[in-house]
């Protein structure tokens, strides 16, 4: 197993412009965002940042907020621009995002990475890691996704069984499937991916690099590996930079 970069805490993860490092996780539902953003954000020692378990955090405690939400989830849609943002910019302003974040589900509009562009002013580095997957898959993976109710910790039916059927194996929870996970329900938010989120990757790709692609049909301890692989280069040359 390889050991986190930062564990020893010598440095915190920036470039070698020492810019705070900002990771953004993209791809369409049940690519494998969630799955590797948890062992990635413990490996950087950044926070995982989840737009979707935001909303769900609301949905939760029962806010209008929440409600609001909903009622965009529920249809596979997205939530509009002007409710992600705010909540968004709120959660990455506090004290444990100031040497770098994960974005997981966000940004999933042009709108919304020129919005992050312009709050980020240049200030940080950003890598876009973009999880490649066909529609199949997708559904396949999608369709046995459950999660813990209690921690979000994700399993699945098939590829990522829980030791003990419909219990966390961390926390004991009740494991469950989302609302927005049934097939009728995730073949919309393909459709909805593919004419509002997609066209991120031409907008990441127009910035030097920036856009790392990650060949997500292979098994999750190959993806993880090759993630480590791309960041590889951008964590090593800031280990270098902070250690001068
Ligand atoms: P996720 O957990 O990332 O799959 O997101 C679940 C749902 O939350 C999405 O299908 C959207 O309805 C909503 N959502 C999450 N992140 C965003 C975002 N950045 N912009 C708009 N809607 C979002």
């Amino acid at each position: 197993m390889r050991t986190s970069l930062f564990q020893e805490n010598i440095c915190s993860p920036n470039d070698p412009e020492n810019k705070p490092l900002v990771v953004i996780l993209m791809g369409p539902p049940g690519a494998g965002k969630g799955t590797h953003a948890g062992p990635l954000s413990e490996h950087l020692s950044l926070p995982h940042i989840s737009t979707g378990d935001l909303f769900r955090e609301h949905i939760r405690n029962q806010t209008a907020f929440g409600r609001e939400a909903k009622g965009f989830m529920d249809k596979g849609q997205l939530v509009p621009d002007s409710l992600v943002l705010d909540m968004l910019f709120n959660r990455v302003s506090r004290e444990d995002c100031k040497n770098g974040y994960l974005l997981d589900g966000f940004p999933r509009t042009i709108g919304q990475a020129k919005a992050l562009d312009e709050r980020l002013k240049n200030a940080h580095r950003i890598i876009a890691l973009n999880f490649k997957i066909d529609d199949e898959r997708v559904i396949e993976r999608v369709a046995g996704r459950i999660a813990c109710k209690g921690c979000g910790r994700p399993f699945h039916k098939k590829f990522d069984p829980p030791k003990q059927e419909n219990r966390c194996d961390s926390c004991g929870g009740l494991l469950i499937q989302r609302d927005d996970d049934k097939e009728e329900i995730i073949r919309k938010r393909l459709e909805v991916y593919r004419i509002q989120t997609q066209p991120l990757i031409e907008y990441y790709k127009a910035k030097s690099d920036v856009l790392k692609e990650i060949d997500s049909r292979n098994t999750k301890e190959k993806v993880f590996s090759d993630v480590l692989d791309v960041l590889g280069d951008v964590v090593a040359a800031s280990l270098s930079f902070s250690r001068k």
